[in-house]
């Protein structure tokens, strides 16, 4: 789960961590009231959408720029009303952009020099690992590639926690060696690390961390993600959630306890079982085709959660054709029948549909699903399920 930057900052600000005020509005009736909580002058408008990469997108009327420095009050309402419900795109919205609900106002700073800052979970050594850079400002990946030598990296064991010199470590490779600067970076790491554990994050990522003109440190930005599966024991970010930034069909899905992820391609598929779902893509990918989304219904999903399964992929205008493919361990191959029966009933299936099914009541559920009338072919390995699934949406597309 994802917040604003907004959203963050408050959260960085309980924690210690120095970041500029501001007031978030979501309405042009607010901005006086918002700015009058400033200092005079100058003020960032920054836009707020759960994507990076604000500051040199570009709005879908022409408008340049989701992070503006307004030289006065007056502009800096002029930039927010021209943001407020316009469509940002960045390199991270794809070319369809993000709707602006809210803009938010922040005190400028004078900044000195960018870094980057962020901290995630290293899957391979179980550990959480923090990556600092000198270089800020820029996409993290396009220094990994061409100026590695500038990043450093530490690991921290959870279990004993961040170390000094885990910390020592990062602010050499950051250049700091001016006591007072040491000491705010002491004082940062921490607040930022004890976020992190405390509240379940994914990543937190400061790019750019600044020093400003006076040299001092602050988070000029702040994108943070939460691990959603530790979110029933963080109410107070489970509030933060904006459902208006995520995909209306993942929203459904989640309520049903499907696992959905919406994807590019034009194939759905519906899966049980994560490994399952992985390996269904794979295949489709190998045979040429596109997965349209990740789809896994669970081990004892219900009837009506594979009824709803169907419905959420069928309102994807993308989807051309939909691959069930079900390994009956726990779930019944019976009740995957049942349900693509009980959605054909409630939304028509005008697209090819491949089904395989292997375990569990098999022999059932392909009676079912035979008796019922539902145009479909049956897959008899995953192989070939995912083959002719392929061959038909190719076929349907010339014809
Ligand atoms: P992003 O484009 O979505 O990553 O948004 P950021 O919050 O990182 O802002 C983009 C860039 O705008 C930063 O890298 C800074 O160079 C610049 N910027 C943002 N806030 C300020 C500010 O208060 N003062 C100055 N001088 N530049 C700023
Ligand atoms: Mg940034």
């Amino acid at each position: 789960m994802n917040i604003h930057e907004y959203q963050a900052k408050t959260l960085f600000a309980e924690y210690g961590v120095p970041v500029a005020s501001g007031v978030a509005v979501q309405s042009e009736a607010e901005f006086d009231q918002a700015l009058s909580q400033l200092p005079d002058g100058a003020v960032v408008v920054k836009a707020q959408i759960h994507a990076g990469g604000r500051g040199k997108g570009t709005f879908t009327d022409g408008f340049k720029g989701g992070v503006k420095i307004a030289k006065s009050r007056e502009e800096a309402k002029e930039y927010a009303a021209k943001m407020l419900g316009n469509t940002l795109v960045t390199h991270q919205t794809g070319p369809q952009g993000r709707e602006v609900k809210t803009v938010y106002f922040t005190e400028p700073v004078d900044i000195e020099k960018e870094y980057y800052l962020a901290l995630t979970l290293d899957r391979a050594t179980s550990k959480i690992v923090i990556i600092a850079s000198t270089e800020g400002g820029v996409d993290i990946e396009e220094v990994a590639a061409n100026t590695p030598e500038k990043i450093t990296k530490v690991f921290v064991d959870p279990a004993s926690g961040l170390q000094n010199h885990h910390k020592r470590t990062l602010a050499f490779g950051l250049g700091f060696s001016a006591k007072e600067q040491l000491k705010q970076f002491d004082r940062l790491i921490s607040g930022l690390y004890q976020f992190y554990w405390e509240k379940d994050c994914a990543m937190v990522e400061v790019n750019p961390l600044i020093t400003t003109k006076s040299g001092d440190l602050q988070a000029l930005d702040a994108k943070v993600n939460f691990d959603s599966n530790a979110l029933f024991r963080q109410k107070d970010i489970v509030a933060l959630r904006d459902l208006g930034e995520e995909d209306p069909k993942e929203i459904e899905a989640s309520k049903y306890g499907l696992s959905y992820i919406a994807l590019d391609g034009n194939i759905a598929c519906l899966v049980n079982g994560a490994g399952l779902a992985m390996s269904t893509m794979d295949i489709i990918k190998h045979y040429g085709g596109n997965p349209a989304n990740f789809l896994d219904v669970g081990g004892s999903a219900t009837e009506e959660a594979v009824t709803e399964a169907f419905r959420i992929i069928l309102s994807d205008p993308k989807v051309e054709g939909i691959l069930v493919n079900i390994f009956g361990g726990i779930m019944s191959c019976a009740r995957i029948a049942k349900g693509v029966i009980g959605a054909a009933k409630t939304v028509e299936i005008n697209v090819p549909l491949v089904v395989r099914l292997e375990g569990n009541e098999v022999e059932e559920g392909k009676k079912l699903l035979a008796e019922s009338g539902i145009k479909l072919t049956s897959g008899d390995t995953l192989a070939d399920g995912a083959k002719k699934i392929v061959e038909e949406v190719k076929a349907a597309k010339s014809a």
